[in-house]
């Protein structure tokens, strides 16, 4: 084959801080500390500071391949980081300190991960979990010299901000395969042991020129970025990579998440562009709400993790004036999959026609292509309609698990192309905008006809009296399984459980209303905050349904 005569450059993710020191130099990364201090730099600042840890990671003997885990909140040294660890060739672990310390020993040792660089708050996890890291050699503090705590148990700690400065600046990044692993990160393990995913350079720089483009997230030099779905989710939906790349400034919240702290900062620091998991945006609105807030300059957030409740779109634009962008991917994807923007044909209908839409979670971003087939693999048409497992492809999606030493989880269509099963139940209409109905595991099977436990979900958060719902399959005699819609209802207000059925008239077929209401002070959350229903699961077997 004749061969291009295009240069060859390896895509590579010390490249997005190359660019943005050299072309958006002056731009800012602000960050709220652990510390209690807004911290202030810009690019020029942050890349100069990844090469002095690129320096400091090569005296401590961290090379290739190496992991490095981070315990981290989103803040500029945890995005030093993402540099200077993938930059050398080495692997950055993000970790979630939501799981149980158990877990994350165990994600540590799965990983090998030779040292841990943590926030001030996660000392007494640090403490309790370090005699069980057999790997971890070194313990870094994500601080400066004040705020350095005394931990006898844990050694020799290293304090980060007396270790960066003490090396020189002077480092070029290595160029190396682009295949190269860059980063790591554990799906949470509702089910069984948390599994690894292992991202690559080349995977990074793909996933992260896709999403900024228009029909995704629409990122630019003149958006102001606030990630508060955190950096060890996905890498914050790769929002620290796209940010340099098109040169945002970029703000982040570090520990500050409740309603009042982030208002407080969308504001201070002019936020245009935010994402985040639906329940982060509870308390934000409910803040809001409570003191009739207005944003100034917040105009789009992007929402994805779990299905977005239309209730919450239409309050985002109509009360706030923030347009959503309903999103879906995995920690399997990079995470982007999908986004909710309009086509061309849209732009003529009115805002309530629009809405339907947006409910969907969207259509595929270019590198991602999707079908919907039965459970004999059968692909199933695109109208909208015939729902079954969401099977997805492309350069950003796994394809088998870090040392997971099972068969890799792919499926072979008749063309031996590979397909990644999402574990997901969907439709996708003829426009190719794909609605997420349900987790497979979470579906009702209500005597052979399926339920859409989202759809229950949403109708329930659309009464002004209900805070979460969540909705899951109790076992009945004569359906093998009915509906049990559990409720937290808002502070103060009341709904009995008739009013709530009362509720679905009308809305959805009379054979899928709930059979009964549970109400409940709160629902559990994952570590990524969703709901897990697994344990709603376990609360409620005993759960007897009324008897009609
Ligand atoms: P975990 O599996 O650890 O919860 P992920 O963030 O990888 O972490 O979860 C991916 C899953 O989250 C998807 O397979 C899907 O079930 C769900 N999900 C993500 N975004 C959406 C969305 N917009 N609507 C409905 N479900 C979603």
């Amino acid at each position: 084959m004749l061969q291009s005569l295009m240069m060859q450059m390896p895509l590579l993710i010390s490249s997005l801080i190359e660019h943005a020191d050299r072309h958006h130099g002056d731009a800012e990364i602000v960050s709220r500390r652990v510390e209690g201090d807004t911290h202030r730099a810009t690019y020029t600042e942050l890349h100069r500071r990844a090469r002095q840890m690129a320096n400091a990671l090569g005296e401590i003997g961290i090379a290739r391949d190496h992991r490095v885990a981070t315990l981290a909140w989103n803040g500029h040294r945890h995005m030093e980081l993402y540099f200077a660890v993938s930059g050398v060739g080495s692997v950055l672990h993000t970790l979630n300190p939501r799981l149980l310390p158990e877990q994350i020993a165990w994600i540590v040792n799965h990983a090998e991960d030779r040292a841990l660089f943590f926030d001030l708050t996660f000392l007494p996890l640090i403490e309790a979990i370090a005699p069980l890291c057999k790997t971890v050699k070194r313990w870094v503090v994500l601080t400066d010299r004040a705020h350095m705590p005394a931990a006898p148990k844990l050694g020799d700690l290293l304090c980060y901000e007396d270790w960066i400065s003490a090396q020189s600046d002077r480092f070029t990044w290595p160029h190396f395969d682009e295949n190269t692993a860059s980063s790591l990160c554990y799906t949470s393990g509702t089910t069984g042991h948390p599994k690894g995913v292992l991202y690559g350079h080349r995977s990074t720089i793909l996933h992260t020129l896709a999403s900024a483009l228009p029909d995704a997230l629409n990122l630019s030099a003149r958006d102001v970025i606030l990630p508060v779905v955190p950096m060890f989710h996905v890498n914050a939906w790769g929002l620290p990579y796209i940010a340099p790349m098109v040169g945002a400034k970029i703000v982040y919240p570090g520990p500050h998440l409740d309603g009042k702290s982030l208002y407080e900062l969308f504001e201070s620091e002019k936020v245009t562009f935010s994402a985040g998991v639906p329940t982060v945006w509870q308390g934000l609105l409910a803040f809001m709400e409570a003191n009739e807030l207005k944003f100034s300059t917040m105009n789009r957030t992007v929402i994805g993790g779990s299905a977005c409740p239309p209730a919450m779109i239409k309050l985002f634009q109509d009360k706030y004036g923030v347009q959503v962008v309903h999103a879906w991917g995995m920690t399997e994807m990079s995470p982007l999959g999908t986004t909710c923007t309009f086509k061309q044909k849209h732009t003529e209908w009115s805002a309530e026609q629009k809405l339907p839409v947006q409910f969907k979670q969207g259509r595929a971003l270019y590198g991602v292509d999707m079908k919907i087939v039965d459970d004999e693999g059968a692909e199933l048409p695109w109208d909208g309609v015939a729902f079954g497992n969401l099977l997805v492809r492309g350069p950003w999606i796994v394809r088998d698990y870090y040392g997971s030493g099972e068969a890799a989880p792919l499926i072979s269509d008749e063309q031996g192309k590979a397909w990644f099963p999402t574990g997901d139940v969907s439709n996708i209409d003829a426009d190719g905008y794909m609605q997420i109905t349900d987790r497979s595991k979470d579906v009702i099977k209500s005597g052979g006809e399926w339920i859409s436990s989202i759809e229950i979900e949403n109708i329930a958060v659309s009464h002004p009296a209900v805070q979460m719902a969540a909705c899951i399959a109790a076992a009945h005699p004569k359906w093998d399984e009915r509906p049990l819609l559990i409720v937290v209802r808002k502070p103060n207000a009341s709904v009995s459980r008739e009013d709530l059925l009362a509720h679905y008239e009308g809305k959805v077929a009379r054979w899928q209303v709930p059979d009964d209401v549970a109400f409940v002070d709160a629902l559990p959350l994952g570590a990524t905050g969703k709901i897990l229903k697994s344990k709603l699961r376990e609360q409620f077997r005993e759960h007897r349904l009324p008897v009609t």
